[in-house]
């Protein structure tokens, strides 16, 4: 059911070079899964009655990838464990 995964979690493939990313200045990255995940959980308090929204709330966080494609900055959301 899982589609083939081309770019997997935590991979640098495509990250730029240190030399580029010293330039960006200090990065907050919320990943699309759990900034979905995010609103979910807004749509979640707003519609207690449907019960399939915490499920797909949950998978959305799961899904993330933790570090920015590009940048290689980690996830903000308060789901992942903090590393500092
Ligand atoms: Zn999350
Ligand atoms: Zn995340």
């Amino acid at each position: 059911m899982e589609e083939e995964v081309t770019n997997p979690p935590g991979s640098t493939s495509e990250q730029l070079p240190d030399g580029i990313l010293a330039l960006l200045g200090p990065r907050t990255y919320l990943s699309t899964a759990c900034e979905t995940a995010l609103l979910l959980t807004k749509a979640i308090a707003r519609n207690p009655d449907r019960d399939d929204l915490p499920g797909v709330r949950d998978r959305m966080h799961a899904r993330c990838r933790l570090n920015h494609k590009f940048t290689g900055a980690l996830c903000s959301c308060p789901c992942h464990p903090q590393a500092d």
